[in-house]
């Protein structure tokens, strides 16, 4: 039995519309949404997509808000930005 959809792959559906470069990113984005990505908290390869930019950890359970379609990490806090923030006692600077 050969596969349908060798080319486009889950983009089928759209058939010969919306253009060949808009085709491959929407394939481009499923394929990556069904990947698992690395939970912030305990590090494990469980993070699912659970809605649009809701994503859960199979494992710690956490949900996290982020991309609409990929999880992308909070960024790191920086120490200029810890700096920032922290407060000085009076007196002693
Ligand atoms: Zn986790």
């Amino acid at each position: 039995m050969s596969k349908r959809t060798k080319k486009v792959g889950n983009t089928g559906w759209m058939g010969p519309r919306y253009g060949i470069r808009i085709r491959r990113r929407v394939l481009e984005l499923d394929r990556a949404r069904a990947r698992a990505a690395a939970c912030p908290r305990c590090s494990t390869i469980t993070l699912h997509r659970v809605a649009s930019g809701v994503f859960e950890c199979r494992r710690c359970g956490v949900r996290y808000a982020s991309g609409a379609y990929l999880f992308t990490p909070p960024p790191p806090i920086t120490r200029s930005e810890k700096d920032a923030t922290t407060v000085v006692a009076p007196g002693k600077a």
